[in-house]
């Protein structure tokens, strides 16, 4: 019997592995001129990070870890995010050291033992910021300004910025208890999950998707009118900054995000095309938790887009993609020799053309009709033919495979790979 991928872990095959570069690629590049750089961190980590620093009664590390034992009994976790990691090796490195504001991107992938759907894996991507070491409100638009870029450098139309402001250990306290005496007052239209939050996490009740919940909470207290001064005039100025530069947003009072470690500054990304899984990317500022980790007082702000979500975005706005995709995986030039004399010749033509940068596509051993059929197959370009009687002659037969046409060419099999890519004139037009 076969065995198949475990629930929730897919495969992507080269087209979608594609889509998935493509992006990463494109929003690695927008954050490197951001001053982002990208650093690679481990796939694991003690589960204590994750339990300090997302949160105890949290979803994800209440009900969504991947946690085993080592041998040695240490408990380890796949990473559900990637922020706390960050923070850890922040930490770990001394880097508030090397210089006091420091700007990593990562790139990966995140495991999250949720109920698969579409846009929602166990083992999904995520492309993400992180500015530690500014607690000024200009790194707050700055970084909101940089993931508006990424959006359209990866070529997303029609998405939408939500933002908040949860306060800070000045104001969320009084917040959080005025928030559990209004829910105690609803208490019985509310769903079992968010009475249990009433108690550990009452700002958890605001983005219940219930919709009995939804209405017990309509005209709940809000969080942006009991801001303390600082957090009040901190999340003006981000508003204003956001404002003068014409990035749109809306405020949403609701957004209080599933990690513990915000304060202040929140957002979220809805992106086209995703149906009940409309989140793109999210984010916001986590001051004191670089602290929480063992480091410095430092504040941070950071924000992560989920790949195969941006994926799915980029495909209902752009449907074109998909065509350019599978053309970039179509040979710019298939080689069909004929004989071994040929296809040693062709192994070393090949190769000289691949170095200089033409993708070919290389096949052998089988009749001129049936190398042909694949050609065609593969929705190759260009073919080039070298029987016996080119290869005796040193030229080859260029077959242009829309226009059906044969040339001949006089290619000399040493020529170098420069030589040889202007001769064969196979390059796909971009
Ligand atoms: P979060 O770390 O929960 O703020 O998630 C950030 C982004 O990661 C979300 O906006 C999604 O785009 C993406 N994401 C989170 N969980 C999943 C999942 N299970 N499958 C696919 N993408 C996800």
């Amino acid at each position: 019997m076969s065995i198949s991928a475990v629930k929730g872990f897919r495969d992507a095959l080269p087209e979608a592995a594609r889509l998935l570069g493509r992006v990463e690629t494109a929003a690695l590049d927008v954050l490197a001129r951001y001053g982002f750089d990208e650093i690679r961190l481990p796939i694991v980590e003690k589960t204590e990070l994750f339990a300090r620093a997302i949160g105890e009664t949290t979803d994800i590390v209440e009900k969504e870890m991947y946690t085993f034992p080592d041998r040695d009994g240490t408990l380890l976790t796949l990473r559900p995010e990637g922020t706390a990691s960050l923070v850890r090796a922040y930490v770990e490195h001394h880097l508030d050291q090397r210089d006091p504001v420091g700007r990593f991107s990562y790139v990966g992938p995140m495991f999250r033992h949720e109920r698969p759907q579409k846009g929602r894996h166990r083992q999904f991507y995520q492309v993400g910021a992180e500015l530690i070491g500014r607690e000024d409100p200009l790194a707050d638009a700055e970084l909101l300004v940089a993931l508006w870029d990424v959006l359209a450098e990866v070529g997303i139309t029609g998405a939408s910025l939500l933002l908040n402001s949860l306060g800070d250990a000045q104001c969320r306290p009084a917040y959080r208890d005025e928030l559990r005496a209004f829910g105690e007052s609803r208490r019985e239209q509310l769903c079992e999950n968010c009475k249990r939050r009433l108690d550990k996490n009452p700002l958890r009740i605001l983005d219940c998707k219930e919709p009995g919940c939804r209405a017990a909470t309509e005209d709940a207290p809000r969080l942006v009118d009991h801001l303390c001064a600082p957090c009040a005039t901190h999340f003006a100025r981000v508003r204003e900054l956001l404002d003068a530069e014409g990035v749109a947003y809306t405020l949403d009072s609701r957004l209080v995000r599933g990690l513990d470690y915000y304060v202040r500054t929140t957002f979220e990304v809805l992106g086209p095309g995703l149906g009940a899984q409309s989140a793109i990317g999210a984010g916001g500022r986590y001051d004191g938790l670089v602290a929480q980790i063992g480091g410095p007082q430092v504040s941070g702000i950071g924000f992560a887009f989920g790949v195969d979500r941006l994926v799915l975005a980029l495909q209902a706005s752009r449907p074109e993609v998909e065509a350019e995709v599978a053309s970039e995986l179509a040979p710019e030039l298939f080689i069909a020799p004929l004989g071994a004399a040929a296809e040693s010749a062709a192994l070393g033509v090949a190769r000289r053309l691949r170095q200089a940068g033409l993708r070919v596509e290389l096949d052998g051993g089988r009749s001129l009709k049936s190398l042909m059929r694949r050609a065609d197959k593969l929705k190759a370009r260009h073919v080039m033919i070298l029987g016996e009687e080119e290869l005796a002659q040193r030229r080859a037969t260029m077959r242009d495979m829309e226009a059906k046409q044969d040339r001949k060419l006089a290619v000399d099999i040493d020529l170098t790979g420069d030589e040889l890519l202007a001769a064969v004139g196979a390059r796909r037009s971009a």
